[in-house]
């Protein structure tokens, strides 16, 4: 039953909002799920203009359809990939809190930020396949951030939602660590399909960031390998300067 208006400012007072990112208290109106002004102001989306493949934000003006440096000379085996913020600020410190401390009350404040998302260009993907965790760093964090994420992406699609077809067979170092090069690198073979369970069509890859891409090849490559006809790639957010990422 809903709380009376009376109870729910009595609440409010007594158990006052905190925003999730900075826990600085939130005022009356604000519903406790929403970040706090400052912290909502660290929120952006990329800039277009984007390249057309991997989503990146290119220098300069220009309309859409151009392709970065990194597509041009290696073309990635995705047909695109879309990031809906950009990897700083409140965004990159939720992302940690989920990813690093299994903190689960920031989703809320996750799932207002994507709930206007314009998902419209994965609307023709046969399933989700959000990136998976190796097993053992799966049981450490006890949840996977991408597995997550999908769900708060595709509220109405659950049922296409596949968390056991990929699977992460090799433990790598963390990415954190490695260039990029050394990271495609650090993925090659890390990632098999469960035979049990085919997928075929178009495939959407669901990832928590997006910085060098190593990763989303990678899923790419080894759906592409098991019958799946295209591959999509979506994450919450996208390093704006690869170079300086700290996340894969
Ligand atoms: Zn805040
Ligand atoms: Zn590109």
């Amino acid at each position: 039953m809903p709380l009376s208006p009376f109870l729910a400012a009595l609440s409010r007072l007594l158990f006052p909002p905190f925003c999730p990112v900075c826990r600085e208290r939130l005022g009356g109106g604000i519903a406790a799920a929403l970040l706090c002004p400052r912290c909502q102001s660290s929120v952006a989306c990329l800039r277009p203009p984007l390249c057309r493949l991997c989503g990146m934000e290119l220098a300069g003006e220009g309309a859409g359809g151009r392709l970065c440096g990194e597509c041009l000379v290696c073309p990635p085996p995705f047909l695109m990939a879309r990031s809906l913020l950009r990897y700083e600020g409140a965004v990159a410190l939720l992302v940690r809190r989920l990813k690093y401390h299994s903190d689960t009350s920031v989703l809320p404040a996750m799932a207002a930020l994507v709930a206007n998302a314009d998902l419209g260009a994965f609307a023709d993907c046969d399933a989700i396949v959000p990136v998976p965790l190796h097993l053992s760093r799966y049981r450490r964090r006890g949840l996977n951030q991408a597995a997550l994420l999908a769900a708060l992406f595709f509220p109405q699609r659950q049922q296409d939602i596949c968390c056991d077809h990929l699977r992460r067979v090799r433990d790598t170092p963390p990415q954190t660590t490695l260039g990029g090069r050394q990271r495609r690198g650090n993925l090659a073979g890390a990632f098999a399909v469960t035979e049990a369970r085919r997928l075929s069509g178009c495939i959407c890859v669901v990832d928590d960031v997006y910085t060098t891409g190593a990763t989303a090849r990678a899923c790419a490559t080894t759906l592409l390998d098991h019958g799946v006809a295209a591959v999509k790639i979506l994450t919450l957010a996208r390093v704006a300067a690869p170079g300086r990422g700290r996340l894969r």
